[in-house]
């Protein structure tokens, strides 16, 4: 008991990195003028991250910048700027939509004289937020802590504001000197220490769910799972079909555990959908390793639907985006269906008609009114007959038919000849599964 208790609190300071409903700055940086729109919608893409996490943003900058500068990123004549401008219009916080190195992020801090994060941080604070179940909640705390260690001399981390009691302002920030040091030293041994505690509960509680997922894969159902861009409709789409009571928000990473329902096909076939954790550009590292197996696990169910917002001016870099880190996960050969959704609100006919050709299996809908879901159904059901299973069989010569059907409609892993009998390893579409029980070999040898 006690021991939850200290682990809670320690969480509640780690993840209080960002101060809340402050006015915020954004700055992001672009090389040349052709990368100026783009800049801008992706500003746009971390005022809607900010929002999320109860920021308002006051002013976004789009920076024209050749070359990184090593200690301030932007450089000092921008820095300078900057601060100015922040102190015109009293801003409180500023946001690179880049990520900025620990050394970096503490001279601009010194510089600005007001805390500085990067979309990272921000990225790791909209998570802290919203994760619900004990894994998401060690997942998130482990990469905070990950992206803290590096940074425990920040001025305006929570243990530091802490140490200099409560303080931070006007005198320049930091601590003495020698104590600092040592404090600093002791909060990272602190950290360490806890980044392990929290790399062990994760084995234990992967442990717990590896165990379910195999009696899911037991029952032999057939599992879809939801995936795409942050925001596009994903969990609107298992509310339109199951009435799931799972959150539906205009915001980003709404949802960010997993959650599966049971369905029912019109053809009475029975299987599972699961909503997961969006996808965004970008995704944080430490997010990634720490999300990797909720992500990868999800990426394991038999079919994708891979959902994109058409009624988005970026839908398809989004797409782009999903598709990659599908490709990261190893998944990007899973059988996968196209949804186009958002399609009401579409206003670029031409686009939909471009992603028809670019993606071979592509179905067009409106989860929110319930509008072409009979015709994603369909395609559902076609998917799911042409499902491989690997049996291995032994079929008399008799039936010889069955075998050059087999040899036709199915991949031969191999085939050895015995007596009167065939023996077969097979990759068989679900349509043929019936037929061959009869000759499946169970068991292994
Ligand atoms: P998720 O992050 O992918 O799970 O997205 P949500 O399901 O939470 O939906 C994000 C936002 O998009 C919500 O405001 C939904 O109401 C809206 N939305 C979802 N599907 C549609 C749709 O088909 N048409 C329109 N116009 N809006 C939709
Ligand atoms: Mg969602």
């Amino acid at each position: 008991m006690h021991e939850t208790n200290s682990t809670r609190g320690r969480q509640g300071r780690l993840y209080d990195l960002i101060p809340k409903e402050k006015r915020a700055i954004l700055i992001g940086t672009y090389k040349s003028a052709q990368n100026k729109a783009q800049c801008e919608e992706q500003l746009a893409e971390l005022e809607s991250l900010g929002h999320t996490y109860g920021l308002e943003t006051a002013l976004k900058l789009a920076v024209p910048l050749r070359e990184i500068d090593s200690s301030t990123y932007i450089g000092k004549g921008k820095v300078e700027e900057i601060r100015l401008l922040m102190e015109e219009q009293q801003l409180d916080l500023a946001i690179f939509d880049e990520e900025i190195s620990p050394q970096q992020q503490r001279n601009l801090e010194k510089a600005l004289k007001k805390p500085v994060i990067d979309r990272t941080e921000l990225i790791v604070g909209v998570f802290a937020q919203r994760a619900q179940s004990r894994e998401a909640r060690i997942q998130v705390e482990l990469a905070a802590s990950r992206y803290q260690l590096p940074r425990l001399t920040r001025l305006w981390t929570h243990l530091s504001r802490q140490r200099t009691g409560g303080g931070g302002g006007k005198g320049g920030g930091g601590f003495l000197k020698g104590e600092g040091e040592k404090q600093i030293e002791i909060d990272r041994r602190i950290l360490r220490k806890r980044i392990d505690q929290l790399q062990a509960e994760l084995k234990e509680v992967k442990k717990h769910r590896e165990t379910q997922r195999r009696a899911r894969i037991r029952t032999g159902i057939p599992t879809f799972a939801i995936i795409g861009y942050t925001n596009v409709g994903k969990s609107t789409l298992l509310k339109a079909l199951t009435d799931a009571d799972v959150l539906i928000e205009d915001k980003l990473f709404a949802t960010l555990d997993t959650t599966t329902r049971r369905y029912t096909l019109p053809n009475r076939q029975e299987v599972l959908l699961i909503d997961t954790v969006g996808f965004i550009r970008k995704l944080p590292h430490p997010l990634v390793a720490a999300f990797k197996s909720t992500l990868e696990e999800a990426v394991q169910a038999d079919i994708l639907l891979h959902l994109i917002d058409v009624s988005s001016p970026q839908a398809v870099n989004q797409a782009a985006t999903t598709l990659d880190v599908l490709k990261e996960l190893k998944a990007d050969k899973r059988p996968l269906i196209t949804v186009l959704n958002k399609a009401d609100q579409c206003t670029q006919r031409l686009m939909i008609e471009k992603m028809r050709v670019t993606y071979p299996k592509t179905v067009e809908i409106s989860a929110l009114k319930s509008q072409g879901l009979d015709q994603l159904l369909d395609l559902m059901i076609r998917e799911i007959s042409l499902l491989r299973k690997t049996v291995t069989l032994r079929i008399p010569q008799s039936h010889y038919a069955l075998v050059s059907e087999l040899m036709r409609e199915g991949k031969v892993n191999s085939v050895e000849y015995e007596e009167n009998d065939v023996l077969l390893e097979v990759e068989i579409p679900q349509h043929l599964e019936k037929k061959v029980a009869l000759f499946e070999v169970s068991g292994k040898t």
